[in-house]
């Protein structure tokens, strides 16, 4: 019989959630913080998804950000990547330095960077990896750039050999993009088949495409950021056999939330996670481990002793 390993069904039952599973706190590898202007903006997009996405999105957790710091730690997130991203040319390199800075004087946050196609990527990220960057965005539809550019290939080889994973959103959902599809993507992982690449979303809605590059590319991690909530099943569902196909990639999925730009609650992610290690008694309580703690962990270079891990 399958362990059932319970699940939070609000933010304030996480904590105790996790010292039943004997879990230290969590790692979560994609959320998103930015310069007050930019996510205002951000929200301000949001505002507007009923014409954008034909669905409304109302964003939960909209608050100043000392507030959605506290939030974050109080729900028991004790590690933390956010993620910046640039919508055109000239704005990954300044997004970078502030999302470095943002990392070293945050707690529970690591420092990041973020890339598009233009003269330069490659210092920038360099530069940023130098200074601590632990964990890189690429954001295919939002910066409608090919990943394939020829301005980038020289970047993805100092990530491929810094092994600093890049969060890679590539896929169609929530929209297509010009350069979006896991195919796409895929050329740029045969050209450089050790990048340490996590498949934001878990390649939404194209999950079957991910999986397989995961099982092709043992540096190719899938994130579960919005995956198998009721909001986007609703639209992009997982396919029925989505457990028993992550037994062979148990350690190859990573917590990520996109929070706070959600339209659920926090717990809610976690539920859903909680349900696939539950589904298939060879996923159960080690999955959800690696899942929520052990692998994003790794993928961040954190040492045990660190606060929280
Ligand atoms: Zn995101």
């Amino acid at each position: 019989m399958p362990e059932n390993l319970g699940a939070p069904a609000g933010d304030e039952q996480i904590r105790p959630w996790l010292a039943d599973l004997g879990l230290p706190g969590l790692v979560d590898m994609h959320t998103h913080f930015l310069p007050e202007r930019v996510l205002h903006k951000v929200w301000a997009y949001f505002d507007e998804a009923g014409s954008h996405y034909g669905m409304e999105w109302p964003v939960r957790y909209r608050y100043d950000e000392p507030t959605r710091l506290r939030v974050l730690a109080d729900v028991g997130v004790a590690v933390f990547a956010p993620l910046v991203y640039p919508h055109k040319a000239g704005m990954a390199e300044w997004l970078t330095e502030w999302a470095v800075d943002f990392g070293r004087r945050t707690d529970g946050a690591v420092p990041t960077a973020t890339m598009y196609p233009e003269p330069g990527v490659a210092n920038y990220l360099a530069a940023a990896v130098r200074a601590g960057a632990r964990c890189v965005k690429a954001h295919v539809q939002v910066g409608e750039f090919d990943p394939r550019d020829p301005l980038l290939d020289e970047a993805w080889g100092v990530l491929s050999e810094a092994a600093v994973p890049v969060v890679v959103h590539c896929g169609h959902g929530p929209l297509r993009g010009r350069h979006t599809g896991l195919d796409v993507f895929a050329e740029v992982l045969a050209r450089h088949p050790n990048l340490v690449a996590v498949l934001a979303h878990a390649g939404m809605p194209e999950y079957d495409a991910a999986l397989e590059l995961a099982e092709r590319y043992p540096r190719v991690y899938l994130d579960t950021t919005m995956v198998g909530v009721g909001f986007t099943e609703r639209v992009a569902p997982l396919p029925p056999d989505w457990p028993s196909r992550l037994v062979p990639l148990a350690d190859r999925v990573v917590l990520g939330t996109d929070y706070p730009n959600i339209p659920y609650s926090y717990a809610e992610q976690l539920a859903a996670i909680s349900g696939w290690a539950d589904a298939d008694d060879r996923l159960g309580r080690e999955f959800l481990r690696a899942v929520l703690h052990d692998t994003p962990a790794r993928l961040l270079g954190l040492e045990d002793g660190e606060p929280g891990i």
